[in-house]
């Protein structure tokens, strides 16, 4: 990935932060400092961009700040980019505000950056759904009819999304190993993760509407990095005919810091051409592909007490995924569904067509039969007690500054005892 911080004056993500023993605040990253909002709006200075400026930032979470709607957003990020431009550093110009409301990362408790109200998961890339199909269904057509017309998903449990840094607690579940064995409980032994992306819902809309492709930017409030854990022998399982339920909604991390659409915009290119073409309510205008690289590394618990380096296992490229994201939300309203704050969509696993950018486990390790090899002499089918996955993405154009998503981790805990 190209050098430069994640959080130049270009991207400004927002998040929520907390110093030792004092409420929680929105705040936003610049470089390896994190700007107090509550601070700022309490020197009046957002008093002619945003109403109660001081109470929406003095929250322990975006939704307030999210509801407020895209005019608001926008003259926020214009008054940001004022306050913290280098070459006119207007934060100083009010005596001890600099001290005082940019405080070093190092400082700060990163918390779930928003209250997720309800949370979807897509299955938009053509890779990742090809390579599960084959697995799932050996001998049949990989792809499912509908696959290429509409796209895929099904509705996770908001309860469980969890911040970066949440451990996660191996599941329990029932499995079935062959056509003629009985199932069996225990511990799932086929973890994974799936790298993806979400997109978060600042503005709702009304029960009976729809969501156009073209209105998109209005309802979406920013992307973060998401690790949708999976565990594949009770997904197999359980999934037909109503789809993930148990595999999946033990824990969802998402990354801290919640990259507003804004900043995205140099990055933005053309998508996949769609074969067959989609009806009309799935056209788009403009490019919504985004040139946005993840990058997956794992440190096992036996490299983390040598304090050996991640291993990288991937590096998938979002750029390729068939469906987007103003079509994900506008299939999502099409039949009347409101969006409401908060609402978390993920484009499900991020595969490309290399090796090297495959966004799962059980991609990589093609179902256990080719195990992979760390650096601490051990191999990987699946995740082990102790591994720690982490996600972190940057968006990357020639002539502007890198746009990066920070990172999502979470290590993987023993089993609680049924
Ligand atoms: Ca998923």
């Amino acid at each position: 990935m190209p050098g430069g911080s994640d959080f130049s004056l270009a991207n400004l993500p927002y998040g929520v932060f907390r110093r030792s023993r004092q409420p929680p605040k929105v705040g936003v990253a610049i470089g390896e400092q994190v700007l107090d909002l509550a601070e700022v709006a309490r020197a009046g200075l957002f008093d002619d961009v945003v109403d109660g400026g001081e109470t929406l930032f003095r929250a322990d979470r975006l939704n307030p700040f999210m509801a407020r709607g895209r005019r608001t957003w926008d003259a926020v990020r214009t008054r940001l980019t004022e306050l913290l431009d280098a070459t006119d550093h207007r934060l100083r110009d009010i005596d001890g505000l600099a001290e005082r409301a940019l405080v070093p990362a190092t400082q700060v408790e990163l918390q779930l950056p928003f209250e997720v109200a309800d949370y979807v998961d897509f299955y938009a890339s053509i890779e990742h759904a090809t390579n599960l199909g084959r697995m799932f269904r050996p001998g049949g057509e990989p792809l499912l009819p509908n696959w290429r017309h509409l796209p895929v998903g099904y509705h996770g449990r908001a309860g469980t999304v969890v911040v970066s840094g949440t451990p996660i607690v191996r599941p329990n579940g029932q499995r079935k190993l062959g056509d003629t064995e009985a199932p069996t409980f225990c511990p799932s032994r086929m973890l994974d993760f799936e790298a993806e992306v979400g997109f978060v819902v600042g503005s709702g809309s009304r029960l009976g509407s729809t969501v156009a492709t073209d209105d998109v930017a209005e309802h979406v409030f920013g992307l973060v990095l998401v690790n949708d854990w999976s565990a594949r022998d009770i997904q197999a399982w359980e999934y037909q005919p109503l789809g993930p339920f148990l595999g999946k909604s033990f824990a969802t991390s998402v990354s801290p810091w919640v990259v507003a659409l804004a900043a995205l915009e140099p990055f933005r290119v053309p998508s996949p051409v769609q074969d067959p073409p989609v009806l009309e309510y799935l056209r788009t205008t403009g490019d919504w592909g985004l040139a946005l690289d993840l990058e997956v590394r794992l440190t096992s618990a036996a490299m983390g007490r040598r304090g050996s380096r991640p291993v990288v296992l991937s590096r998938p490229p979002f750029a390729g995924l068939y469906w987007t994201i103003p079509q994900m939300l506008a299939h999502a309203t099409i039949n009347g569904a409101s969006l409401r704050t908060g609402d978390l969509f993920a484009s499900g696993t991020v595969s490309g067509t290399a090796p090297d950018t495959l966004g799962s486990l059980i991609e990589l390790a093609d179902r256990g039969r080719v195990p992979l090899a760390l650096p601490d002499g051990s191999t990987r089918t699946f995740l082990e007690d102790g591994d720690t996955v982490e996600i972190s993405a940057a968006c990357a154009a020639p002539g502007f500054p890198r746009v990066g998503f920070g990172a999502v981790s979470g290590t993987v805990l023993p089993t609680h005892r049924a």
